[in-house]
């Protein structure tokens, strides 16, 4: 049976639509009015409903070297949304019109080794939406069908609006046995905080967080953190001796992307502790690789998220209980693009969400 058959009537679609550009090399976005994206033969087209402002996205508003050296204006930014299925293109199956739907970012090349044998997020020829592609940032997106996550309709839009993010964290958070240990988080931004949440959902002991914003310190708490850390003037080894720990860490996520907080982490892991890492160094970081060494430690890098196990798993991990609304703190209509990204800037924030209804 064909699902499209019961499809309702797809409504007109209009020819042109807002969008938040990256419009020149230089720092700054523009609101400017685009044509809407028509989708090839294996593409959906999306209605936009809410878009989250990601770390990336901020890079890219600056404009600084990273950006630079990836971004070709003009581009419409953005890859975290949630949207709702607007037009589906001759091939694609099993999606309707009006499916609610979150997407994947990373569009792989299919044909690569890892690509071949299901490890897509190791394909090493991913193009990003909002990166290399036109973005989520506006109020139509056009991506492969093959990147579409459908959304579970119980579980509340702005968190699905999240569910990229959301995706890193479960990726890091559950590359490791959890039950019991005790984890160590240095950096609260969102993905950290929703890593916290994850490693107290899924059994931790212990999670201290470490950070050097007191705000985020306390919504950590609030995540289920047993202790938050002022990383520039709190010794960790006294905390993890008030907590009665005996021999280190289990579990480290380093989400700070700061060398000293790397560190740290390798020096306050216990003899064959496991470290997920996802936080990208801002400089050159010097691991202390006698350490790794002679305490047996794994170093694993984390990019994205599995495509699709981690969709799975974070839908199901919202389904019974994990709560990352107190994450999300401000939301803002797309017109006003300027406030939200002056926020997000300034860290004021927890995860920042554009509204691109109505
Ligand atoms: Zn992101
Ligand atoms: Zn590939």
């Amino acid at each position: 049976m064909n699902p499209q058959k019961f499809s309702p009537k797809p409504a007109k679609l209009p020819r042109r639509m807002r969008a938040l550009v990256k419009a020149r090399p230089e720092p700054g976005l523009e609101l400017r009015e685009v044509p809407v994206p028509r989708p090839g033969p294996d593409e959906v087209l999306i209605r936009v409903e809410l878009a989250s402002i990601c770390g990336t996205d901020l890079h890219i508003h600056r404009w600084d070297d990273w950006a630079q050296g990836v971004i070709r204006p003009p581009l419409v930014i953005g890859h975290e949304f949630v949207g709702r299925v607007a037009r589906l293109g001759a091939l694609v199956k099993g999606l309707r019109l009006g499916d609610l739907i979150c997407g994947e970012g990373h569009i792989v090349c299919g044909h690569c080794r890892n690509c071949l044998a299901g490890r897509r997020h190791l394909c090493p020829d991913t193009q990003g939406v909002g990166v290399h592609r036109a973005g989520a940032f506006a109020d139509y997106l056009c991506i492969p069908a093959a990147n579409v996550w459908p959304a579970d309709a119980t579980i509340p839009l702005e968190v699905l609006s999240c569910f990229d993010p959301l995706g890193n964290a479960a990726h890091t958070a559950l590359s490791f046995d959890l039950v019991g240990e005790d984890v160590l988080i240095t950096g609260a931004g969102p993905i950290g905080l929703m890593a916290c949440a994850i490693a107290r959902h899924c059994g931790a002991r212990h999670i201290v967080v470490s950070d050097v914003n007191p705000q985020r310190l306390r919504l950590a708490k609030r995540m289920g953190a047993s202790r938050g850390v002022r990383a520039d003037h709190e010794s960790l080894t006294e905390v993890a001796r008030s907590l009665c720990m005996k021999e280190g860490f289990d579990v480290g996520f380093e989400m700070s992307g700061s060398p000293e907080a790397l560190d740290t982490m390798i020096a306050a892991m216990a003899h064959g502790g496991r470290i997920a890492l996802l936080g990208l160094q801002k400089q050159p970081a010097p691991v202390a690789v006698n350490r790794v060494v002679l305490h047996g430690l794994t170093l694993k890098g984390i990019y994205g998220r599995q495509m699709f196990e981690t969709w799975y798993k974070m839908t199901m991990l919202v389904k019974t209980g994990l709560d990352i609304r107190p994450i999300i703190t401000h939301r803002f209509s797309c017109t006003k693009h300027k406030q939200a990204f002056d926020l997000v800037a300034s860290g004021k924030c927890g995860k920042v969400i554009l509204d691109w209804r109505g």
